[in-house]
């Protein structure tokens, strides 16, 4: 196959052990087909379009291994109104925006808000019924909680989501009560969001193109440099969605997915089912919550302060599993013997326990080489939990950007200086022999693999600057490799992305300066310049 598109005068950082380092990256048919010296590879270009870098990095896409394109779509982009507390500043600018927004709409429409943040954004405090009925009299509306497990409603939308007193809990999810057993407007987890939510997202089904929402989202990631995605709390209702657009030309982000474990225990596909732009992984499950809404399984209390009162928790509080340990052992022996990959959502030490209990039962019960059980987020998990999944050949999935957005809310607000410094520990992960991903779970926080690099190199958190348990730093190249190839490797793909290599996909990503030469404390200023995919340019700054 003759080459059609030549990169050269480059900085290539390959992500290849065998030879880091090269100047110039031929590609043909959408594949990388030989990497090498600039003279080398003009010789191969035989009328092939050649790009100059004129030194700048060229690198393998970056691989996002933990994010939820179905909910970002309905979350961040119109109708629904983000208020994330990074572009909104306090709780009065949320109540003007809502009311500014419900001005404009005919009374009785529907109308969602996503990104209220009790924890990030000053004044903001668990909302209940009463208090939004006052703000919104005529239309039933959600506020969605930040972390993406709690939602609030007020009494029309509740009305609109049929759900009363008589509404039984989902099972791994709950409908908060008064003491007289009456809804308070706060669901709590994703099945009870889901059932929240219906209405609401029936109106942006039927106002909006699904196809134009997933190219508008696939755009961020494309910005980001993102070149493999994937959906983390994927429904399989959303698959003939997906199948269309990743088979158009135009797609620009491949997609790999973890299906709802809620489905009655079975998937409708087989592991591994799709293809090179679209397919399913595996099976996830969220056996806690959110440490920003007081429901990840902890061994320690909240301590009392003013924002754990904000968020409505009381003295002492410690929170719960979604899941019993039963529960997390039936959904692993439901899916794993016939050759699924698990993904389980574990913010807290004690839940932490249970997933590590189930996961050491099912692999004694199915030994399986190569299994690459998952487990996501892992604030608290200690250094001898590593040590035990490191044992099982469990990978993590870990989110820096806790550091980086909540560090002082952890530190000053919630657990205190010990539990802050030892948060999503990246080097007891990889001390544990543990391959690791970085992630934003978009929408929660922005995509951003720089962003997420520098953090996991630094460890500052933005508030204060100062640095969280120095001590779980890691190094730039071990923070690039999960957001490339381990990353890869965790959503199986490393055969096909995650690294500049002969015969795999042209999925490459072009930086204004190298990630591994810059100063680690200015990594999120690097830009993306270009982005492609299959050989074809998805992004241009
Ligand atoms: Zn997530």
């Amino acid at each position: 196959m003759s080459t059609d598109l030549v990169f050269v005068n480059a900085e290539v950082i390959t992500m290849e052990r065998g030879r880091p380092h090269a100047e110039a990256v031929a590609v043909a048919g959408g594949r990388i087909v030989a990497v090498g010296a600039t003279d080398s590879m003009r010789a191969l270009a035989n009328g092939a379009q050649v790009v100059d870098l004129k030194g700048r990095t060229l690198l393998p896409g970056f691989v996002e291994a933990h994010g939820h394109p179905t909910l970002e779509i309905m979350t961040v982009l119109p109708p629904t109104v983000d208020i994330r507390p990074f572009f909104v500043h306090d709780h009065d600018e949320v109540v003007a925006k809502i009311k500014e927004t419900l001005a404009a709409l005919p009374p009785g429409t529907l109308q969602a808000f996503y990104g209220y943040d009790p924890v990030l954004c000053p004044g903001a405090h668990k909302l209940e019924r009463g208090e939004l009925d006052a703000i919104a009299p005529d239309h039933p509306i959600v506020v969605l909680n930040n972390s993406g497990h709690a939602g609030y409603a007020n009494t029309r939308m509740l009305a609109a989501a049929g759900i009363n007193r008589d509404t039984p809990d989902p099972v791994g999810s709950q409908y908060e009560r008064d003491s007289a057993g009456e809804p308070t407007g706060v669901a709590l987890e994703t099945a009870a969001l889901i059932a929240l939510t219906k209405p609401y997202f029936e109106r942006v089904m039927a106002e909006s193109s699904m196809p134009d929402l997933l190219r508008r989202e696939f755009e961020m990631y494309a910005r980001a440099g993102v070149t493999t995605a994937s959906d983390m709390a994927f429904d399989r209702q959303s698959r003939p969605l997906f199948a269309s657009y990743s088979g158009t030309q135009g797609a620009l982000t491949r997609i790999v997915t973890y299906e709802k474990s809620d489905g009655g225990l079975k998937s409708d596909v087989s592991p591994g089912w799709g293809d090179d732009m679209f397919r399913q992984a595996g099976i996830k499950l969220w056996a806690d919550g959110s440490p920003w809404i007081g429901n990840i399984a902890t061994t320690f209390p909240y301590m009392c302060t003013g924002m754990t009162e904000a968020m409505g928790l009381k003295c002492g509080h410690i929170g719960h599993a979604n899941y019993t340990p039963e529960q997390i052992h039936e959904v692993c022996e439901a899916y794993f013997p016939s050759g699924w990959q698990l993904a389980i959502h574990v913010h807290g030490d004690a839940i932490a326990d249970s997933v590590l209990d189930a996961y050491d039962d099912v692999l004694s019960g199915h030994p399986r080489p190569d299994h690459r059980l998952r487990m996501e987020h892992c604030g608290a998990l200690r250094a001898d939990q590593y040590e035990r999944a490191g044992r099982l050949g469990i990978t993590c999935s870990l989110f820096p950007a806790h550091i980086y957005y909540f560090g002082d809310a952890l530190a000053d607000g919630l657990f205190g200086e010990a539990v802050a410094a030892n948060w999503v520990s990246a080097r007891s992960a990889l001390d544990a022999g543990i391959k690791i991903s970085l992630h934003n779970d978009a929408p929660v926080t922005p995509e951003s693999p720089l962003l997420n690099m520098q953090t996991a190199v630094t460890r500052r958190a933005r508030g204060s600057g100062r640095v969280l348990g120095p001590e779980h730093r890691i190094t730039p190249l071990e923070a690039l490799r999960a957001q490339t190839i381990d990353a890869a490797w965790q959503l199986f793909m490393e055969d096909r992305v995650g690294s500049i290599t002969p015969g795999k996909f042209a999925d490459l990503v072009v930086l204004d300066g190298n990630p591994l030469a810059t100063d680690p404390e200015r990594l999120s200023e690097l830009n993306v310049v270009e982005t492609y995919l299959g050989g074809r340019q998805v992004h241009q700054a």
